[in-house]
């Protein structure tokens, strides 16, 4: 398929070192007639080898992904790739800059409207460019993620998984070398929207992870991310280590649940932790007792988890209302 795109750029995929600016596409408003949105992108390209796409702040409030890309593009040395990475330190470029999960240009959650629409808001032309015009150029898509604001996650890695045991073996492989304890290997889902779905489209590799949260990096997960993401360019090839890298850990491969065993709040009030993350829970565990401070002879209301399984993350912000995500259970990966 012929790109739609209307954002353009001045890097030239093709040049050899070091390039770093932007995509851009116009967004005429009353303060800017003639304003373009741009949306950092850098290009670091050597020797030969596979393309790389790796991109954070999907979400703007998750910042261990773009805090690491950032250090990245400006530390990497482009005679050590072999090969091509495209990078997007900050993929919702607005969202990230206003510190917010979604756009303050459109409301736009990017990682739930791929493919984009060229002609569409400015956070579907943004899932469009990424997906039409750079995954299209890569063999592996790498898509840093965390809790962000209302979320922490036990820092954890994503690979897909297709059911087709080549594809499957060189996905569990990358994993392992990006050497987090935990890694959700997915399979191929419905449709949603996310930027993974298009990388499934292309045929691409299809990594990621959920690096922390709390709307802040922290200096240990920083490292640990950037650690394990040298290990995983060092796997593909890409940028070959000098040296020996700090070693990652043994990885024990994880599903989502068939029926969402995530737990929500039915009641407002303030929410009181009954687990750290990581916790193996049963069904039936208590996961938080919501508290009515306001009323403070009012007994709090258990919430329990109904299925058994692995504490990957919990709500991070004590308020909470009706319908938020307090908990999230992950479970062993069967092939
Ligand atoms: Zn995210």
């Amino acid at each position: 398929m012929t790109s739609l795109t209307r954002a353009w750029t001045r890097l030239d995929f093709e040049r050899d070192g070091k390039q770093v600016g932007s995509f851009n596409f116009n967004h005429s408003v009353h303060r800017s007639a003639y304003g373009v949105v741009q949306i950092p992108l850098a290009v670091i390209r050597g020797g030969r080898g596979p393309t790389v796409l790796l991109m954070a702040g999907n979400h703007g409030d998750e910042y261990e992904g773009q805090l690491v890309l950032a250090n990245l593009v400006r530390d990497l040395d482009p005679g050590r790739v072999q090969g091509r990475l495209i990078v997007l330190p900050m993929a919702n470029a607005p969202a990230a800059k206003a510190g917010t999960r979604t756009s303050p240009l459109d409301g736009g959650n990017l990682n739930r409207v791929f493919p984009g629409d060229p002609g569409g808001t400015p956070t579907e032309q943004i899932a469009y460019y990424i997906g039409e015009e750079l995954m299209p150029r890569a063999q592996t898509f790498v898509d840093l993620h965390s809790g962000g604001s209302s979320l922490e996650y036990a820092p954890s890695t994503l690979t897909q998984v297709r059911g087709d045991s080549e594809f499957d073996r060189r996905a569990l492989a990358a994993a392992r070398a990006f050497g987090y304890g935990y890694c959700l290997a997915f399979k191929v889902q419905t449709p949603g929207g996310q930027a993974t779905d298009s990388a499934f489209k292309h045929g691409l590799l299809n990594l990621g992870g959920e690096f922390g949260g709390q709307g802040i990096a922290t200096p240990k997960l920083v490292r640990k991310l950037a650690d394990g993401l040298a290990r995983l360019l060092d796997h593909l090839g890409v940028v070959p280590a000098q040296g020996a890298l700090p070693p990652g850990e043994p990885v024990r491969f994880m599903a989502s649940p068939e029926v969402d065993a995530n737990v929500y709040a039915t009641v407002p009030g303030v929410m009181e932790p009954a687990l750290e993350l990581g916790a193996w829970v049963k069904a039936g565990d208590l996961a938080c007792l919501v508290h009515t401070p306001e009323q403070p002879s009012r007994e709090p209301v258990p919430h329990r988890f109904e299925q058994p399984g692995f504490l990957v993350a919990r709500r991070a912000m004590g308020r909470v209302e009706p319908g938020d995500c307090l908990a999230e259970l992950w479970i062993d990966y069967k092939p």
